[in-house]
């Protein structure tokens, strides 16, 4: 059995006194009202993150209520089509795609009685809801995706929707945006006690290896991700057959689907015809493999051609993984190249890194000793709990954001 943590439990890994300043931040916000809403229960870092902060939220006295856009196949289609070109794909965008987002988004808000203290709205997926309430409580919009270079005609059409928001939270400042809202930067953090992340002896790594018809007999190369091209698993096969041709391995790429994301199924049957002997695809949904496999690989890589944040970079990290990351959006902050890991812009230069990894047990070890380092001071979640709690704290009459938080506007 899983136990709910409370923020004592994270003291060992955060130190008490961060665990005070969050108690005291907590303190006055007691019995408020929060609602998060996303287009996914799981699947995807947006459901992990929501899955441990509504939690510990909860614990800290705060209400904090977690809601799921409904809609039909075409809704999800459109949601996603939105989610590529913001991150920067072509897109053919209709009227009849705007009208399938906006009403099945006035459908949500019928359903929906939304009246909290705060109402936080993830990424594009329930945007315009905020157009349909009189609104009594600050409203944040929370988007997690690599917005370097966001497609200009989406960007144009929901901007409005963007504009109505009282803040908006983005994962880092390269994403900063053109508005006239404050902007604000979370670091996204991995939750120490969730099932991907705690400590996990041996023996249940090897049943858990063991269970998938994992070979152990040469070291692992490891992705696991959504399947999404955005990951890049095709570059991924390529660096790591060009790699096996100088050191011997195995690559284990292991995905799931998330409910928002009807391009999955079609990323992942495409794989199947590079599998063989000692190329492993699986689809599954086992947070206790994900776990396994980033401890057990000698290489974990995230190869992004586009990437909001990565959660599996810093979860592998947290484990003392030798992570090899694309040189793009989040991972450029989350991994020191050279120290903490590496950064790659091309499919040579990750196979020369995974060859180069495979022959030096000693720099995966200080690679893996500074990535833990690196995630326990920067990318724990309880900094997320953390930033939430100073956003909700700063809102004044009129829902303006004060003091620093205020101040980035444009
Ligand atoms: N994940 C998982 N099983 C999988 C693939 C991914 O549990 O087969 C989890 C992964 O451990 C991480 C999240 O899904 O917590 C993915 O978050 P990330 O920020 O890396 O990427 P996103 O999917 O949000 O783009």
């Amino acid at each position: 059995m899983n136990a709910i943590h409370t923020i004592d439990d994270y003291e060992r890994h955060i130190g008490k006194e961060a665990v005070n300043r969050i108690k005291a931040k907590a303190r006055p916000l007691r019995d408020m009202h929060v609602m998060h809403m996303n287009s996914t229960y799981y699947g995807g870092g947006v459901s992990q993150i929501l899955s441990s902060l509504t939690l510990l939220m909860n614990s800290l006295g705060i209400q904090t209520g977690w809601r799921v856009v409904h809609g039909p196949p075409d809704f999800f289609s459109v949601t996603k089509k939105f989610h590529n070109a913001l991150q920067g794909a072509e897109i053919n965008l209709t009227d009849r795609k705007k009208e399938i987002y906006e009403h099945v988004i006035h459908e949500n808000a019928i359903r929906n009685h939304l009246d909290h203290d705060v109402v936080v709205i993830h990424d594009p997926q329930p945007l315009p809801l905020i157009t349909h309430y009189r609104k009594k409580s600050p409203w944040i919009w929370r988007c997690h995706l690599d917005l370097t270079a966001p497609n200009r005609e989406v960007w144009n059409y929901l901007l409005p929707f963007i504009e109505r928001y009282d803040a908006v939270i983005l994962s880092c400042g390269d994403y900063r945006l053109d508005l006239r809202r404050p902007q604000v930067f979370f670091t996204p953090g991995i939750d120490p006690f969730s099932i991907v992340n705690k400590d996990l002896p041996e023996s249940a790594i090897d049943e858990r290896l063991e269970h998938y018809g994992i070979p152990t007999d040469l070291p692992l190369v490891v992705q696991i991700s959504r399947f999404d091209h955005w990951k890049d698993p095709e570059g991924v096969i390529r660096a790591f057959e060009k790699a096996r041709k100088k050191e011997e391995c195995t690559l284990v790429l292991v995905g799931n689907v998330a409910t928002d994301d009807p391009e999955g199924a079609a990323v992942y049957r495409s794989l199947l015809a590079h599998r063989n002997e000692r190329i492993i695809v699986l689809s599954v949904q086992d947070g206790a493999l994900v776990n396994a496999l980033q401890r057990r690989a000698a290489v974990v890589l995230q190869k992004s051609i586009r990437e909001g944040f990565g959660l599996t970079v810093s979860e592998a990290m947290w484990k003392g993984a030798a992570v090899i990351g694309g040189n793009v959006g989040g991972i450029r902050h989350q991994i020191e190249d050279g120290k903490s890991g590496f950064l790659v812009s091309s499919i040579d230069e990750a196979a020369e890194r995974i060859v180069r990894l495979l022959r030096d047990p000693d720099l995966r070890e200080r690679m893996g000793n500074a990535a833990r380092e690196r995630v326990r001071e920067n990318f724990l979640f309880t900094r997320t709990v953390e930033q939430y709690l100073d956003l909700i704290g700063s809102f004044e009459p009129e829902f303006r954001l004060k003091g620093d938080l205020g101040a980035s506007c444009r």
